[in-house]
């Protein structure tokens, strides 16, 4: 029993382990071969077997199976019935979840059952001496705040999307000479015992909706505000999305609006996205819109008003009107294949 181990509880879609839960493996990599722990990858569902093989080279140690059908659905008391004695056996000094939606839900719930510290948002960790130090930023990405854990283990992390590295396929073979050795991960499976009624929330049905999808996967969003003055106009952004191999998203106003589902939010109450590249229309850049992207790569903003906010995290402004910039985006970009 290693008290340095570090977990990563993996999502996955289709049998594939979603962007966020590869870079928390490449998080947890960093991290346990500073600590001298050894890294655990989690994963919940049902006939899971697909998983042994795609994660055995990614330099973990120990791969562990929670299969049962009542976790093919996401529910957190599911998910927490299953984890707690896995936890409770293992005793693992450190969590780490990928910031999406199950993730952002699972992680407090799990922290309040365990009595533990929980921190969200990771975008940098550092550790010095056995100590860890978590950077999260705050007030919309204008401060950089220093947090660190006391008290019982393991704490519970959220980590930032495309904060940290992927530990992708094409790194197995540096790691592997890095640390000189080839080796297997230990993979244990388990049939957990499972009540349907000690689930209390029930999911009756899931709609996919087709906007705001892989928001927090995407390179390049589109994000459009009030500024974009009806649901119509968002087509326009479509276009250019279309044309840049980008996504949409949008401010509160104009999913408050009703121009856009909440799916597709950026924001304290959306989502938190860190694109290489974020082009805003007409979104003036209201500390709450820039709590969800001021983190991004690169941020182009249009805008009419030379004083809006969005152009003090902008690394290029376009003070004009969208209506007449972004087709002119689009046909340049068009033009030039
Ligand atoms: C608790 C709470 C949580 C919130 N959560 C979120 C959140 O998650 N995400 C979020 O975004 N907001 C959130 N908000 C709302 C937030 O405070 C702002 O109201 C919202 O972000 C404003 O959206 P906007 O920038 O699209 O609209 P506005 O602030 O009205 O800005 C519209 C901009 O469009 C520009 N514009 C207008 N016409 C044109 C044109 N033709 N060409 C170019 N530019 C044009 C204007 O100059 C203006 O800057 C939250 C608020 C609260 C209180």
């Amino acid at each position: 029993m290693n008290n340095n181990d570090i977990w990563v509880i993996a999502e996955h879609k289709a049998n594939i382990i979603t962007a966020g839960a590869l870079e928390a493996i490449g998080a947890g990599k960093l991290i346990s071969k500073q600590l001298n722990g050894g890294l655990s990858v989690v994963i919940l569902g049902d006939e899971l077997s697909v998983f042994s093989k795609s994660l055995s080279n990614t330099m973990v140690d120990n791969i562990y199976l929670l299969e049962n059908p009542l976790l093919v659905q996401y529910t957190s008391d599911a998910y927490i019935s299953c984890l707690i004695p896995l936890i409770k056996q293992h005793r693992p000094s450190v969590i780490l979840i990928p910031s999406t939606c199950l993730g952002r839900d699972l992680a407090p719930k799990l922290a309040a059952v365990l009595k533990t510290a929980y921190v969200s948002d990771i975008s940098r960790i550092e550790i010095d001496n056995n100590n860890i130090t978590f950077t999260r930023p705050v007030y919309g990405g204008r401060l950089l705040s220093a947090v660190v854990c006391r008290g019982e283990k393991p704490w519970v992390l959220i980590l930032r999307p495309r904060a940290f590295e992927k530990a992708a396929s094409g790194a197995v073979a540096t790691d592997l000479h890095a640390y000189g050795v080839s080796k297997a991960a230990n993979i244990e499976k388990y049939s957990t015992n499972l009540l349907s009624s000690s689930i209390r929330a029930i999911i009756k049905g899931v709609e996919q909706t087709q906007k705001g999808m892989g928001l927090t996967e995407a390179d390049i969003i589109i994000a459009g505000g009030r500024g974009m003055k009806d649901a119509e106009n968002f087509k326009m952004l479509e276009d250019l999305a279309s044309v840049l191999g980008g996504v949409v998203g949008a401010s509160g106003a104009a999913v408050d609006a009703g121009w856009m589902p909440h799916s597709a939010q950026v924001g304290q109450t959306g989502k938190v996205v860190s694109p290489k590249l974020y082009i805003a229309c007409g979104i003036s850049g209201a500390p709450q819109h820039l709590a969800g992207m001021s983190t991004s790569k690169c941020i182009v903003a249009i805008n009419k008003d030379p004083y809006a906010p969005i152009f003090q995290v902008a690394d290029y402004g376009i003070v004009g009107d969208l209506f007449e910039v972004v087709p002119m985006v689009i046909e340049e970009l068009k033009k030039n294949g």
